[in-house]
């Protein structure tokens, strides 16, 4: 049997911690495993593709938009399959890079099975056994498929197969799930001419946000995607050449949504392959794997980190929390992991991007004081005639502490970092008030948003 000082499943924010060991240590002997398209998640089916297409979509918007100031554009032709197989190669040809380099590295051995633990430190690797001194178990996610009768015979695609495989747009899809995922990839389709339709079981798109939040949202995307909200999927027929998802309301109510094409986006699951238990590494109820606030698992020189936790799934949380295994597993340092101010962004039309509480949990815990100011009473945000997009700041009434924020509108994600960064400092937000803002500059709804503050 091979011995490895150090195996790491996964190829994402692993690859963090592996590129920093490699490098200062070289006699180290690491195996790499991976099941899919080298890279990770965000690289191949996640993050990166998704933005290459937001990108050309919030075009579009604009676009449309140009009339508002007399400018008379039309689009003549779009093309939507094109660009879907530039972005599929693009990233197609960096995963292989990555791939050609772990394959390529004299003290790295690769392997590409789906692989499991088959005892104490011990992994299947598709036919032969590994042993690794230290495991790092960033395995990710993967979608979560409900079980909606029908669904599997009739087929469907995930973001998966819409990133590795699919080469034409489909004319209609029905997209079940209304979470960011399918905001994203659903508002691109909808620009590119394509008939979507979303199914979502909870009340509403993206629960996760500020209810004006979430109207906004749902307001703007519905001039361009049908909303089906409150009907649960039950079951996927195929009927004249078209694929059916049957839907019901808490009041029995039937729904039968019709499209050449099913995407299912509704939410993430684990890798349950891993057969983690083997080895003593404990997991939640819904498999996602158990560790300390020093992200190590219940196994002596196993760590994991990343979506494998099951806590905040994004890329900017796996890679610091690589960081955080990097040096509680490898240097002896003893870093607690901090989630106070985890920011998000979600990159539909209108952008949104929040981070720390929202208004209901922050009232839950404290006597707070609430920011509001919209886009369109700034300078910028006149000049640029935007509408009800707003900054939305929560603090705590008696230390200023920067509880948490909500930005809808234009580069979202890019206003939130002032406040993103803020929440780690220790001055908080007073740095906000003594700060000049350029104006006119569309930051200056984020200062005054500050300066707009209520009773909570
Ligand atoms: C469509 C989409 C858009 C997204 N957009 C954003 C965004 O804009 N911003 C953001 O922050 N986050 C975004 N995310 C989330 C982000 O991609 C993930 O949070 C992040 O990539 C997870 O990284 P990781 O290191 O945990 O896992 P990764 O290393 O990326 O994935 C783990 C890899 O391990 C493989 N694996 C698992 N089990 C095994 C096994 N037993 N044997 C072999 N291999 C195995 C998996 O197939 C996977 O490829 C998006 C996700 C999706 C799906």
């Amino acid at each position: 049997m091979k011995e490895y000082d150090i195996i790491a499943f996964g190829t994402g924010s692993s690859m963090n911690i592996i590129s920093s060991l490699i490098e200062r240590d070289t006699k180290l002997k690491v195996a790499v495993i991976e099941n899919e398209k080298a890279g990770g998640i965000c690289l191949t089916r996640g993050c990166i593709p998704s933005k290459m297409l937001a990108y050309p979509a919030e075009l579009i918007q604009e676009i449309r938009r140009a009339k508002d100031f007399f400018i008379n554009a039309k689009i003549v032709s779009l093309d939507g399959n094109s660009l879907l197989r530039r972005v599929q190669e693009d990233v197609d040809k960096e995963s292989k890079m990555i791939e050609y380099s772990l394959r390529h590295h004299p003290r790295i051995d690769y392997y590409d099975k789906t692989s499991s633990f088959v005892g104490d430190y011990t992994i299947d690797v598709g036919g032969k056994e590994i042993y690794g001194e230290k495991i790092l178990l960033c395995t990710g996610s993967k979608p979560l498929i409900p079980p909606i009768e029908g669904l599997k015979e009739v087929g469907y695609i995930t973001n998966k197969e819409f990133f590795y495989s699919l080469k034409k747009l489909p004319k209609s899809i029905v997209i079940i799930g209304g979470g960011y995922v399918s905001l994203e990839l659903g508002h691109f389709m909808a620009m590119f001419g394509v008939d979507v339709k979303v199914v979502e079981m909870l009340p509403d798109i993206i629960m996760t946000e500020e209810p004006e939040a979430r109207a906004l949202v749902r307001r703007e995307l519905s001039k361009d995607i049908k909303f089906y909200l409150g009907y649960k999927a039950k079951e996927v027929r195929r009927s004249m050449g078209k694929k059916i998802v049957v839907a019901e309301n808490k009041d029995d109510e039937t729904v039968e949504v019709k499209g050449d094409e099913i995407m299912v986006a509704t939410g993430r699951a684990p890798w349950k392959e891993t057969n983690v238990n083997k080895t003593g590494v404990k997991t939640d109820s819904r498999g996602w794997i158990i560790t300390d606030e020093f992200m190590h698992t219940t196994k002596e020189g196993i760590w994991s980190c990343g979506d494998a936790i099951g806590k905040y799934m994004f890329k900017h949380v796996a890679n610091y929390e690589s960081e955080i295994v990097y040096y509680n597993a490898f240097l002896n340092r003893r870093i607690p992991v901090d989630y106070h101010a985890v920011p998000h962004a979600i990159f539909t039309h209108p952008q949104v991007a929040g981070v720390g509480m929202k208004e209901e949990e922050a009232r839950k815990k404290h006597d707070i004081l609430i920011g509001e100011y919209k886009y369109e009473n700034t300078a910028m945000g006149e000049a640029m005639r935007l509408k009800d997009y707003f900054v939305k700041v929560i603090l705590d009434r008696d230390t200023y502490q920067i509880l948490g924020a909500t930005v809808v509108g234009p580069e979202a994600s890019v206003l939130i970092q002032e406040i993103i960064n803020l929440m780690y400092t220790k001055e908080q937000a007073g740095a906000m008030y003594r700060a000049l803002h350029i104006h006119p500059a569309m930051n200056e709804t984020v200062q005054r948003a500050f300066y707009n503050l209520r009773e909570g």
